[in-house]
């Protein structure tokens, strides 16, 4: 169904809800694990803001699709296998079901 809110972290639907805060997260989990993957981004990079750096590397779809990329190598290495890769893999586990959550709204199935 389009219009469908999902949750931020998973993209799983989001139960329905009547009133008060609009929900984010579909479970207590998602919202533990997407608090997790912001505090862990917390740090500087090269003595730039994380954030800083993130919305740079953002603005270019060209350094994403690199970052993407090499990130992709890294995980099928075996190179991002220590627990500090956990936000990411999470992270990235939740931009996989986005974008396949999107493309099912995309073609309506
Ligand atoms: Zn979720």
């Amino acid at each position: 169904m389009s219009g469908e809110r999902v949750c931020e972290f998973c993209s799983s639907a989001l139960p329905e809800q009547r009133g008060g805060r609009k929900r984010r997260w579909c479970s207590d989990q998602c919202r533990w694990k997407a608090a997790r993957a912001r505090q862990k981004a917390d740090v500087s990079v090269a003595g730039i803001a994380s954030e800083v750096a993130a919305t740079a590397v953002l603005d270019s779809p060209v350094i994403t699709a690199q970052v993407l990329i090499d990130l992709a190598g890294r995980i099928a290495e075996g190179r991002c296998d220590g627990p500090e890769w956990n936000a990411a893999i999470d992270a990235t586990i939740g931009l996989h079901r986005t974008l396949v959550a999107r493309m099912r709204r995309l073609n309506g199935i």
